[in-house]
């Protein structure tokens, strides 16, 4: 599966050290490997943006389903009242 052009060594376990690096779960050592690797590596380098783009992704829809909840628990309590008014 490696079609990369820079370092020659990238495979399913670089990717894997690249998820590890986002979690933060890599030793500095480890983490001064794959920052080098993606500098050299466009191929690595574009996985690692869109996989920070997913993650920042995800993390805004989570936060912005709270207000949605939070809409919905208001128009449940306006339904609630409008009867009593009436
Ligand atoms: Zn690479």
């Amino acid at each position: 599966m490696s079609n990369c052009q820079g370092l020659g060594d990238c495979d399913d376990a670089r990717m894997q050290r690249i998820y590890e690096y986002l979690d933060g779960a890599l030793t500095k050592k480890d983490i001064t490997e794959i920052k080098d690797h993606l500098a050299d590596c466009p191929e690595c380098s574009e996985e690692y943006d869109l996989e920070c783009l997913i993650r920042s992704m995800v993390k805004r829809s989570c936060t912005e389903a709270a207000p949605e909840n939070l809409k919905n628990s208001i128009l449940d309590r306006i339904h609630s009242i409008k009867p009593v008014e009436a």
